[in-house]
């Protein structure tokens, strides 16, 4: 048996790709050390490779996105030089970021604008950053349909047509180059394909019969509905997952007969729990009787996972029971090898009742029979209590809630978390932060108020570490977009909250002032989401366990006089499932979750919730079950093309459209900011509309985020000037 693997995290075991891309654009780096540095991660990637597989592909880094190097290599965008391409990311025309598929990792999306551009090879920076050589091995690259399918702005009626141009660049591109074999990342194919689609697939992709490149295409993160239909591509081999694909790919496979090569995803990519080596060996072995060339790989790419367990910090006991991204490597090299003592020793069986707690279990049980979530009033009546109780002006405005994490605020939760300060001097130098950002907030004359978050290494990390049941890494980072990383938390048991999560921060924040200070939480979908869940527990019963603490923490807020509260679901459309007649399902689950983690604010307590980089059209019927107040959507980059979606289902709650996309360095101008909200005003009644940034500041820095958070302030006094009666 031959393995094969792909998609290992590009961050780094030290989050060197981090550094040096940072390095670039604070002007420390230069343009040749960022392409030999960018190398060299590629190489070290490939010398891991090779230690415990024995192919996998060439050309896998990228400077930012994968997405991006597809658009610039097609033609949709130029880049000459790496300044122009990380102006495509962060800079002024920054294109619009959004979850890739149900991952919290964020791709550019590529925009067809209304004019179709001309397309055409352009290699110009790609070539030197993913050093594409004449005869490169297996060349890399995004799948022409996945490419396409996560675009926009493309009409229906070109998509044919363009597909098939996209494909012909390809292979003309891997002739001239002599390139042996192409690799194509392509999971759009596990999505909800149309006679259409599939029409439009056959045309373009049979055209991979023109080339003398071996094609392989990967599919992951569910099952393929038709795989005979893509077996019959003239392509040499397909990659399938057989560890999120409930079964249903396993069960075709071992009927199915192919003279095609089978790249059999089986360690996980996504989660980070031990694969039981033996069993896998089982399947594997059924499959094989009828298909003659297996070859073994990841379920879906590696970069999901942190790098490795080593230095993570996560007790020997249960770092026994886990696998990130080089021991899935080692577990592919177990299969192969088929070592009976190192197999026996891989895998531990998990002391459940060490993590179980029969009263959180009991919790569930009666929650799931009582089934009403419902807040004692409906948003109409909780309306008119909230209005004369805050008093808020026309346009209000505030916050997502994160302030600038500044060098400083990053070195003291170190040295605090190192044991060099003690608590309380953490507590009083965050103390002191919240006083700043506060007199900050009222000087610019904000509405609602922050208190900024400076405690919380990361919105969900924090609260996970407070909670039990879930455990932290040391440095188990994983890229959620560009140079952006988060360490997430493992569940590894029932979810319990037994002391307060934020409690203390924001009602000292609120102690400092007259304005109203906004409690901020991350809900339970996004705790989930973000986390490495645990496998013996439904999915559904953990979003439960941390809904009723959350619940918990809104009582306590209420009784230190918290008036309003936003919980956090940045994760609630990207956790739903790739197919969609699996969305009833999980939305029914997901809405109860969200519904009963606030079920215990009152009428006068304004709820609100957070949401960002997704696409939310096809999802307005299900937030609109969600039981908020006001609801701040990200809506800057996609300049507010979500208003006709909440046209169509009649929102009548309180909105706040992003008008400012805070993924760039740039402060942002009341005119494009004025162009939005007048856009959504034709669909928003002025009464219901808030004003602020699209998301949480914490990667900006203050010289930014003051001017703009001004210039949201002149914007609100334009919008009173043109609206207010
Ligand atoms: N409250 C969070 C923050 O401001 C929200 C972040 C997010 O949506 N990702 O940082
Ligand atoms: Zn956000």
């Amino acid at each position: 048996m031959r393995s094969y693997t792909y998609g290992f995290p590009r961050l780094s075991k030290q989050r060197e790709f981090k550094k040096i891309v940072e390095g670039f654009w604070q002007s420390k780096v230069s343009e040749e050390e960022l392409i030999k540095g960018l190398h060299r991660i590629e190489d070290n990637m490939r010398l891991i490779y090779s230690k415990y597989v024995e192919d996998f592909p060439s050309c896998e880094i990228t400077a930012y996105d994968h997405m991006l190097d597809a658009s610039i290599f097609y033609g949709l965008y130029k880049a000459h030089t790496l300044g122009e391409y990380f102006e495509l990311c962060r800079g002024k025309k920054a294109l619009e970021l959004t979850k890739w598929f149900n991952t919290n990792y964020h791709y550019l999306v590529p925009d067809f604008c209304s004019s179709m551009p001309k397309l055409s090879s352009n290699v110009s920076i790609l070539e030197e950053v993913k050093s594409l050589k004449e005869n490169t091995k297996n060349l890399f690259f995004v799948g022409p349909f996945t490419f396409l399918k996560l675009s926009k702005n493309l009409p229906e009626r070109y998509f044919e047509g363009t597909l098939i141009d996209v494909v012909e660049i390809l292979i003309e591109f891997t002739k001239n180059k002599g390139i042996k074999s192409i690799h194509l990342d392509d999971p759009a194919l596990v999505g909800d394909l149309n006679e259409k689609d599939k029409s439009s697939l056959k045309k373009a992709y049979s055209l991979f019969e023109k080339t003398q490149a071996k094609v392989n295409i990967f599919t992951y993160y569910d099952y393929v509905d038709d795989l005979d239909f893509l077996l019959d591509l003239p392509i040499n081999g397909l990659g399938v997952d057989i560890v999120h694909d409930k079964g249903v790919n396993l069960e075709k496979l071992k009927r199915l007969k192919t003279d095609k090569t089978i790249f059999l995803g089986v360690v996980d990519g996504r989660n980070v729990w031990r694969t039981d080596i033996k069993k896998r060996l089982k399947v594997i072995g059924e499959i094989s009787e009828n298909i003659d060339d297996l070859i073994i790989t990841n379920a879906a790419p590696l970069y999901h996972l942190p790098v490795s367990l080593d230095g993570s910090g996560i007790s020997k006991e249960l770092r026994n029971k886990l696998s990130f991204a080089q021991e899935r490597l080692y577990e592919l090299s177990l299969m192969v090898l088929k070592d009976q003592k190192k197999i026996n020793n891989w895998i531990k069986d998990i002391d459940h009742d060490k993590y179980n707690k029969a009263s959180i279990k009991e919790k569930i049980e009666n929650l799931k029979n009582s089934n009403n979530f419902d807040r004692k009033k409906d948003y109409k009546e909780r309306a008119k209590i909230q209005k004369e109780l805050l008093n808020l002006p026309l346009f209000p405005t505030t916050t997502i809630g994160s302030f600038p994490q500044t060098e400083e605020v990053r070195r003291l939760r170190l040295l605090y978390k190192n044991g060099k300060i003690d608590k309380y001097s953490y507590k009083t130098f965050i103390k002191g932060e919240i006083a700043k950002a506060i007199k900050i907030q009222e000087e610019i004359g904000l509405d609602v108020l922050v208190h900024g978050e400076f405690e919380r290494s990361d919105m969900v990390e924090f609260f996970a570490e407070k909670l039990e049941g879930i455990i932290t890494t040391k440095n188990g980072w994983v890229i959620s977009y560009g140079t952006r990383c988060y360490r997430p938390p493992i569940i590894c048991g029932d979810v319990e909250r037994t002391q307060p999560l934020t409690l203390d921060e924001v009602t000292f924040a609120q102690s400092l002032t007259s304005k109203p200070v906004k409690g901020m939480l991350t809900g339970p979908i996004t705790i989930l989401s973000w986390s490495y869940p645990r496998q013996d527990v439904e999915e559904k019963d953990i979003a439960y366990q941390l809904a009723i603490a959350i619940r918990e923490e809104i009582k306590d807020y209420q009784d230190k006089g918290i008036k309003i509260i936003q919980i956090d679901e940045p994760a609630f459309k990207e956790r739903a499932p790739i197919k969609k007649e699996e969305w009833e399902e999980y939305f029914d689950w997901a809405i109860k979750a969200f519904n009963l983690s606030i079920s215990s604010a009152e009428p006068q307590t304004q709820i609100h919730t957070h949401m960002c980089y997704s696409e939310f059209g096809d999802i307005v019927d299900y937030i609109k079950q969600l039981d908020f107040d006001v609801l701040s959507i990200e809506a800057s980059r996609s300049k507010g093309d979500i208003i006709k979606d909440f046209e169509r289902v009649k929102f009548d709650r309180q909105i706040g459209l992003g008008v400012w996309d805070i993924h760039s360095p740039v402060v942002p101008e009341i005119s494009d900011m004025e162009s939005i909200v007048k856009r959504a005003l034709r669909v928003i009644p002025k009464e219901n509309f808030w004003l602020n940034p699209d998301c949480g500041l914490k990667t900006r820095i203050w010289e930014e985020v003051i001017p703009s958070l001004k210039n949201i302030m002149k914007l609100k006094d334009k919008l009173i000037n043109l609206y207010g009666d």
